[in-house]
């Protein structure tokens, strides 16, 4: 279940309730991450918000159960000099291609599954991937670690991981077949949130999905970044 769908109509990417308002309660919408269609399930009060699910049977990576199955795919070809190449550079860069990662992750990748996670790339042999670029080293660290990134505020508990695109047939299509494949990962968060309102300790359970788009920066900004820049600017007048 998610919290947003892409408007088959062209309106973009949308919330459920958009889907509501706009539609009714049998909207269709699209997955962003598998462009299968997706269901409208309307809020149950209190426990469930208005949410697209994906029909019995879906593979989607966004559902946790497949979400590593992009990683057991085969190569479409290997070369090992790249693969010697990238792992030099990684051991060189090793701390800005943790610094990326980590900023990717909302700041809670630790230190030692980055190490792991590096380690669990190389047993897969996916440093031999024919035509790997180092910038999407970072990327698939974070879809490869087996855990899920748990965070806390005043009314939710999160429990995120990070997913490629669906659908690919070689892990390698992604940098090797860049217009076919959307250049995005996306961060799927479970979301347990205490209601504000209403009977106490009633919670609403749902999924967030936020895209992130794959780039050689050097590191990721969060969108709250901008929100926190406004607040300090009237405190460092100048
Ligand atoms: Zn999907």
């Amino acid at each position: 279940m998610t919290h947003r769908a892409t408007d088959p109509n062209g309106h973009g990417i949308q919330s459920a309730e958009w889907f509501r308002q706009t539609y009714g309660e049998n909207a269709k919408g699209r997955c962003e991450i598998c462009d299968a269609e997706l269901a409208l399930r309307v809020a149950h009060p209190p426990h469930t918000v208005t949410h697209f699910a994906h029909k019995a049977g879906s593979r989607c990576s966004s559902l946790e159960q497949y979400r590593h199955a992009v990683f057991n795919l085969k190569p479409s070809a290997l070369d090992l000099e790249n693969g010697k190449r990238l792992r030099a550079w990684v051991l060189k860069e090793l701390y800005p291609v943790y610094l990326k990662a980590y900023s990717l992750s909302g700041r809670k990748l630790a230190w030692g599954d980055f190490q792991r996670a590096l380690i669990d790339a190389n047993t897969r042999g996916i440093f031999d991937y024919a035509g790997l670029e180092a910038h999407y080293l970072p990327y698939l660290l974070l879809c490869l670690y087996p855990e899920r990134f748990h965070d806390k505020t005043t009314y939710d508990s999160i429990d995120a991981y990070f997913v490629l695109p669906a659908g690919m047939k070689h892990l390698d299509d992604l940098w090797n077949k860049k217009g076919e494949i959307k250049q995005t990962m996306w961060k799927v968060s479970h979301i347990t949130r205490q209601s504000r309102r209403g009977a106490p300790k009633a919670v609403e359970m749902f999924t967030e999905i936020e895209a992130i788009a794959m780039d050689d920066a050097p590191f990721y900004i969060p969108s709250w970044v901008a929100s926190a820049q406004a607040k300090l600017e009237p405190l460092l007048a100048f």
